[in-house]
């Protein structure tokens, strides 16, 4: 497909001016396929890799039917997890920006349910939000859903997984059936053919396939025993010496281990538990994010939703049984045309399971390498220190605001300033290692938007 610039398409300059602001210029294939019968008001299934642009697909289709002076949300957006519900709502506000006063709210779980009424009821556009939460509020009536015009089921693979079914049909049956319905996806499983039968008008099909690339991703194995396996990921963390890397255990136990086991080494490792507090969880992949902390244990259930653009390096410290799950796990690595590494460690009873991920991935022979010597180097520290700042959206405070306050009168060059988060009641920002001290001074001391804030080095 030749890819085609946006300017192809009957969108307003302020629109096509903003796309290009954010440096999109042309179309990835899903945009390109999907954005003419978007516009017609078409109701779609679209498949497309993870990372293939699916949430500007239809979050410019959404955003050219609004309109700007009806309070009430007209679009809603419905995510399995809250991270990427997160995700979808900062995307559609870059890509709302060419219109003033658009008001996009996300709706879900894990944090509390009173402050999502109080800004509910000052009214929203665009209500992104994962089902569970979603049907509390419905049931609750802080939410309604009458003027819905644009209903998409963001991920409707994996909502399905996670047993959202019937959330999402009494969530649909709430908004008008006048509404256009999008469903988005990376693979196409049976139920979905189902979940569209219910709600869906006459949709059109779109599935991009991937191309034969697969190999972004450099995979390779390592034999050792399960005495050595501790030892042989400290090798390959000095030897390949990854920016960020997310290692995969197969049981909470094995990230505890190793995440001790790491930290005494000198490496910075957090473990990603399914448990942690959402606020925890959150600041432990905002560090990961910003390269504060460039190690992340997690088994697979933690790891659920956790979706990175840039991630250099993926290690398997054991190996699933399952190959698809492998698949999973090294397929967050070598996106955006990026290449990414993935390595795992392979203990000599687990061949099979190197067989059946090598079927899976119709790949030729392993790609076995000898374990590298230990380096006498130290790990070294993270490149990146983060620090807290206890005010975020609802104070009003934007990533410019902090990056002034940080670079004002003889602060900190722009170029040692990492990136900045902000959650509704703080921000995080990481500056790098050596102007930390002086960064942490200059924020303590000033103001950011006039006010004081209380500041942490993390
Ligand atoms: P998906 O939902 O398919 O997994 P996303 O919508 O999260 O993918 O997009 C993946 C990445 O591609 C994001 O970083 C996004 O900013 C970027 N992106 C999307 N569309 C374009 C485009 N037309 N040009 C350049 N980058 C794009
Ligand atoms: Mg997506």
């Amino acid at each position: 497909m030749t890819p085609l610039p946006f300017s192809d398409l009957p969108l307003p300059k302020a629109m096509l001016d903003n796309l290009s602001s954010i440096g999109y210029h042309e179309m990835t294939p899903i945009q390109q396929q999907s954005l003419p019968l978007l516009l017609e008001n078409r109701d779609l299934i679209a498949r497309a890799k993870t990372g293939s642009g699916k949430t500007a697909a239809f979050g410019i289709g959404l955003l050219l039917k609004l309109e700007p002076t009806s309070f009430s949300p007209q679009a809603l957006v419905l995510c399995p997890t809250r991270e990427l519900a997160t995700q979808v709502a900062n995307e559609l506000r870059r890509l709302a920006r060419f219109q003033a006063n658009i008001k996009i709210i996300t709706l879900s779980g894990g944090i509390s349910i009173g402050p999502q009424i109080g800004s509910l009821e000052h009214g929203a556009h665009i209500v992104v939000g994962t089902p569970g939460r979603i049907r509390d509020h419905l049931s609750k009536k802080t939410l309604r859903l009458d003027r819905i015009k644009t209903l998409v089921l963001d991920e409707a693979d994996r909502m399905l997984d996670m047993g959202f079914r019937d959330e999402i049909k009494q969530i649909a049956q709430m908004t008008p059936t006048s509404r256009q319905t999008l469903l988005f996806s990376a693979t196409y499983p049976d139920g979905i053919q189902a979940l569209s039968g219910e709600f869906q008008r006459d949709p059109e099909m779109i599935s991009i396939e991937e191309q034969q690339s697969p190999l972004k991703i450099q995979q390779s194995f390592f034999e050792t025993d399960r005495e050595g396996r501790m030892q042989a990921l400290h090798r390959l963390l000095l030897h390949y010496r990854p920016e960020a890397a997310v290692i995969f255990c197969n049981t909470r136990q094995s990230c505890n281990e190793l995440g001790a086991y790491l930290n005494s080494e000198g490496f910075t490792a957090s473990v990603l538990h399914g448990e942690l507090e959402q606020r925890d969880r959150d600041q432990v992949l905002v560090l990961f994010a910003n390269r504060s902390c460039p190690i992340l244990i997690a088994t697979d259930v933690a790891a659920r939703g956790l979706d990175i653009d840039d991630l250099p390096c993926v290690i398997n410290y054991e190996l699933t049984r399952d190959a698809d799950t492998h698949t999973h796990r090294i397929g967050r690595t070598g996106r955006a045309g990026r290449e990414g590494l993935a390595l795992n460690l392979v203990i000599p009873s687990e061949g099979y399971k190197v067989n059946a991920i090598m079927e899976a991935q119709q790949a030729k022979d392993p790609d076995f390498l000898p374990l590298p010597e230990l380096s006498t180097e130290r790990a070294a520290p993270a490149s990146m220190v983060t620090l807290a700042i206890n005010g975020g959206r609802k104070n009003k405070v934007r990533p410019g605001d902090i990056l002034g306050a940080l670079t004002g009168t003889s602060g900190i060059a722009g170029s040692s300033v990492g990136k900045i988060f902000i959650f509704d009641f703080v921000s995080y920002v990481a500056v790098e290692r050596a102007v930390a001290s002086k960064a942490l001074g200059q924020l303590q001391n000033g103001t950011i938007k006039g006010r004081k804030y209380r500041i942490r080095k993390l």
